[in-house]
C-alpha cells in the first residue's frame, strides 16, 4: 500500500497527457484536482465533453513491440500500468498490427476510471490565467490547442516571443539512410560558428537538370488540405513551405534555402553544384539531421518520393516527415528542466503535446512520467528519471535537452515536436550478431538493431520500476 497524501495535486486539461497523468498519480496515493474546460469551453478540433478524446486518427500506431519505437513504448506503459494504454486494449478494433480504438469506447473507459477513482476530483472549469499561488504542485497539460488566454499566461513566463504558431516541419532524416558516397560534410565557407567545427552540414549536390526536375515535382505535388482554424493562425517567423518557395519562381529555390555557395563537392571537386540540400544535425547523438528550410505541406507520400529524388537520400529513411498545423508548445529543450518543471517557476510541470512531444501515445507518455515524478516529489522522493536506453527516456531527453538548437544569428527557433523514432535511443554498446557462419545484411541488419534496442529498453523499463524509492 502507498503512503496517502492530503495535499492535491493540479491537473490542468483532461486530455491522453492529463488523464495519464492524473491517473498515474491517484494511484501513488495522492489526490488529483484534474481540470477540464470542456464543456464549458471547447477547442477547435474537441467535439465532446469526454477526457482523453483523440482529435483525429482513432489509431495509436504500430502495437509491434520489436520492430517499432511505437511499439515499445506501447508496451512500457502497460508495464507501468497505463490507464490510457488499458483502455485502448479494452476498446480496440480491427487494425492489422496497429493499435487502433472505437473512441466513444475508449474515452468513456477513460473518464469512467478518473471519476470512479476515490482520490481524484474532476472540476469542469478553464484555467485562464496562471495557477494561483496556493496551488504548490501543477501539471499544465493542455495540448497543442490550450485556450489562448492560458496560453498567453505561460507565454508571459517563459520570455520567448511566441507559444501557439503555425508550426512549419521540415522532414527528418536518419543518418544511417544518407548516402555519404554523394554527399558530404561541410558548413558554408567551412566557417566553424558558435560550437561548431566547419564540417556540420551534410550536403547533397543537384545539377541543374535535377534542379528544375525537382522543382517541377514540388510544385506538381499534392497538398495536404488546411482546416478551417488553420487559416486563422499566422504562418511562423519565415517558415513558408518549399512548394510555396518554389511558386514564387523557378530560382527562388537556388537563391533560398538550396543556394549553392561558401561549398565544394570533394566527391567531384572541379564541378559546382547548381544548388544544394543541407542537413542539419537534429540531436545530440547525430542519428537524426533535418533538411534546412524543407518545411513543407506536401502530402507525405509525396514527400518521401520527391525528397527521395535528391542525389544521396535515394534511400533516405525519414524518422518524421514535413507539415504545418497550428500547435502550442515550449521551447522546452531551453525552458524545462530534466523532469519536466518550468525552469522559471518549478511548482509548474508541463506534460502532453505542449511539452513538444507529438502523437497521442507519445502525449500520454509524457503525461505518465509527469504525473510519476509529481507523486514522487508529493511523497518527498527522489525523482530518477527513466533510462535513456527506454523509449519514455529516449523521449524525456528529446524533450528536456536532446535536440541541437540551430545557432545561426536570427533563426527561428528550431525545436520541433516529435514522434518517438529509434533515432532518440543511444546506439546499442554492440552490434547484434548473426548466427555462426552468417553475416547481417541491409534490412535484415536494420531489424536486428531495432529488435535489439526494442529488449534493452522493455529490460530496463521493467528495473527502473522496480527501483525501490528513495528519500530525497
Ligand atoms: C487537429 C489535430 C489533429 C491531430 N491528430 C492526431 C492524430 O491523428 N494522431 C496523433 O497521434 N496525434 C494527433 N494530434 C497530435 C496530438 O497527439 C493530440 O493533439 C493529443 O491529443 C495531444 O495530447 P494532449 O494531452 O497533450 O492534449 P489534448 O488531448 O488536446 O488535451 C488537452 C486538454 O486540455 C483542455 N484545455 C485546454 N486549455 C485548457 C484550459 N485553459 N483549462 C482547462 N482545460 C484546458 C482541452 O480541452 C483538452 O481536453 C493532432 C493534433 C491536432 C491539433
Amino acid at each position: 500500500m502507498m503512503p496517502q497524501s492530503a495535499d492535491p495535486v493540479h491537473v490542468v486539461g483532461g486530455g491522453l497527457a492529463g488523464s495519464e497523468a492524473a491517473w498515474q498519480i491517484a494511484t501513488r496515493g495522492v489526490p488529483v484536482v484534474l481540470h477540464e474546460m470542456r464543456p464549458q469551453r471547447t477547442t477547435d478540433a474537441h467535439l465532446t465533453d469526454g477526457l482523453a478524446e483523440l482529435v483525429c486518427s482513432n489509431s495509436f500506431r504500430s502495437d509491434d513491440p520489436e520492430g517499432n519505437a511505437v511499439g515499445v513504448l506501447h508496451a512500457e506503459m502497460r508495464q507501468a500500468g497505463s490507464l490510457i494504454l488499458a483502455a485502448a486494449d479494452k476498446n480496440q478494433v480491427p487494425a492489422g498490427g496497429a493499435l487502433a480504438v472505437d473512441r466513444d469506447g475508449f474515452s468513456r473507459a477513460v473518464t469512467q476510471a478518473l471519476e470512479e477513482h476515490p482520490l481524484i476530483e474532476i472540476r469542469r472549469e478553464e484555467l485562464a490565467t496562471l495557477p494561483p499561488a496556493e496551488w504548490d504542485k501543477v501539471i499544465l497539460a493542455t495540448g497543442p490547442l490550450t485556450s489562448p488566454a492560458l496560453a498567453e499566461a505561460i507565454l508571459s513566463l517563459t520570455g520567448e516571443t511566441a507559444l501557439a504558431f503555425f508550426d512549419a516541419i521540415a522532414p527528418i532524416v536518419h543518418f544511417d539512410s544518407i548516402n555519404m558516397g554523394k554527399a558530404w560534410f561541410q558548413s558554408r565557407y567551412d566557417k566553424p560558428g558558435p560550437g561548431g567545427t566547419g564540417a556540420d552540414y551534410i550536403n547533397c549536390p543537384l545539377d541543374e537538370a535535377q534542379y528544375h526536375a525537382f522543382v517541377d515535382a514540388l510544385i506538381a505535388g499534392e497538398k495536404a488540405p488546411m482546416r478551417d482554424f488553420e487559416a486563422k493562425t499566422p504562418y511562423f517567423d519565415g517558415c513558408l513551405p518549399i512548394e510555396v518557395m518554389a511558386e514564387r519562381g523557378r530560382e527562388t529555390l537556388r537563391f533560398g534555402p538550396m543556394k549553392p555557395v561558401g561549398l565544394t563537392n570533394p566527391h567531384n571537386p572541379a564541378v559546382k553544384a547548381y544548388a544544394i540540400v543541407q542537413l542539419r544535425q537534429d540531436n545530440k547523438l547525430g542519428t537524426l539531421y533535418n533538411m534546412v528550410g524543407f518545411q513543407t505541406k506536401l502530402r507525405h507520400g509525396e514527400q518521401a518520393r520527391v525528397f527521395r529524388t535528391i542525389p544521396g537520400l535515394e534511400n533516405a529513411e525519414f524518422a518524421r516527415l514535413g507539415g504545418l498545423h497550428r500547435n502550442t508548445y515550449l521551447n522546452s529543450p531551453r525552458l524545462l528542466d530534466g523532469t519536466l518543471r518550468l525552469k522559471a517557476d518549478p511548482r509548474l510541470r508541463f506534460a502532453g503535446q505542449i511539452t513538444g512531444c507529438e502523437g497521442y501515445v507519445e502525449s500520454a507518455a509524457v503525461g505518465l512520467m509527469a504525473g510519476r515524478f509529481a507523486a514522487a516529489e508529493r511523497h518527498g522522493e527522489m525523482i530518477v528519471p527513466p533510462p535513456l536506453t527506454t523509449a519514455h527516456g529516449a523521449l524525456l531527453a528529446h524533450i528536456t535537452g536532446g535536440h541541437v538548437e540551430a545557432e545561426e544569428a536570427g533563426a527561428p527557433r528550431s525545436f520541433q515536436p516529435m514522434n518517438i523514432n529509434f533515432g532518440l535511443f543511444p546506439p546499442l554498446e554492440e552490434a547484434p550478431r548473426a548466427e555462426p557462419g552468417k553475416r547481417l545484411r541491409g534490412a535484415e541488419k536494420t531489424l536486428a538493431k531495432k529488435k535489439a534496442m526494442a529488449a534493452r529498453a522493455l529490460a530496463h523499463m521493467a528495473a527502473w520500476l522496480d527501483t525501490p524509492a528513495r528519500a530525497a
